[in-house]
């Protein structure tokens, strides 16, 4: 039994038009999804990733309108990684990103900065063989924008607490101190803990919900089994019909999803038009004139402009 590396990241915005143009228009990621959290269709959730959207690309974020900012605590997930393919590419983005106005932290092959809602992530440069994840802008060459995920780095008290769960019932490699490490057939990622700030976390805008693990289709409910037996509570299989899911806390206290490579986003709308138009579930269709109405209006998508859409 195989996992990914990860499938997607779900983070949580306060203000869903800033978010759409930072990771759009300034990261040059494709919004491959927009539609409603299926739990609370008042409001978006937003899917950016590479040009298919690919697990392994796959950044998500539920809006509550005006949330107030979270901050980052043990059981949290504080900081994201994308690989890059070089260093002309750290210098291209701490230069794209300073013109922003964002601030940018270089430290050797590392490129650090927040999201406007204080999201802390980081561009590396990585040696690692994954095939790249990349979306198509107009201003951003291919052989330097973000190339999918490299991993995630959680904030734990004790970090060996989550061994077992990690190592024996998820293969995740331990790769020393608080480092793991789950590579499948094609693509891997890191998973690291940091020591948490004495300050509580608290969820809100600019802080991580969950990180989801790339199952392939077949075997996800093979996994549910060996996460119960490991002591997590791991929900049903949940068919959130991008992919099929199953949640647990792991043992850190971070929230896991472990999700199918597929049906994937081109299921109900053309490739070439993903994320343009607002898609809901077929459950939610009959209640699309009410939901649309509610909905935070956002900055249209340069492909839907250029087409004249
Ligand atoms: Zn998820």
């Amino acid at each position: 039994m195989r996992l990914e590396g990860i499938h997607h990241v779900t983070c949580i915005t306060g203000d869903a038009p800033g978010n759409v143009d930072f990771y759009v228009r300034v990261l040059g990621l494709r919004m491959v999804k927009k539609t409603v959290n299926q739990d609370d269709p008042g409001v978006y959730h937003l899917f950016y990733a590479d040009e298919r959207g690919s697990a392994g690309s796959d950044l998500t974020f539920f809006e509550y309108p005006g949330a107030r900012r979270g901050r980052p605590g043990a059981g949290m997930v504080h900081s994201i990684a994308w690989r890059v393919g070089s260093e002309d590419a750290l210098d291209f983005w701490a230069e794209r990103l300073g013109a922003e106005g964002v601030a940018t932290e270089r430290e050797g092959r590392t490129l650090r900065f927040a999201d406007p809602e204080g999201l802390d992530l980081e561009l590396l440069v990585s040696e690692d063989p994954d095939p790249p994840l990349v979306a198509e802008a107009p201003d951003i060459p291919a052989e330097l924008a973000l190339q999918g995920f490299a991993g995630v780095r959680a904030y734990a008290a004790d970090p060996d607490a989550s061994a077992a769960l990690l190592g024996d019932a998820l293969g995740f490699e331990h790769q020393g101190d608080s480092t793991w490490q789950r590579r499948g057939s094609e693509r891997g990622s890191f998973y690291v803990y940091d020591t948490p700030p004495p300050e509580r976390g608290m969820q809100g805008a600019g802080t991580v919900h969950h990180v989801a693990w790339a199952s392939p289709m077949d075997e996800l409910e093979d996994w549910r089994p060996r996460v119960l037996a490991a002591g997590a509570q791991a929900t049903p299989v949940i068919d959130r019909f991008y992919f099929r899911s199953v949640y647990f806390r792991e043992p850190s206290g971070v929230l896991f999803e472990l999700a199918t490579l597929g049906p994937g986003f081109a299921v109900d709308e053309p490739a070439e038009q993903m994320g343009e138009g607002l898609a809901l579930p077929p459950f939610l269709e009959p209640r699309r004139a009410e939901i649309e109405r509610a909905l935070t209006p956002l900055p249209e998508s340069p492909r839907a402009r250029s087409r004249g859409a």
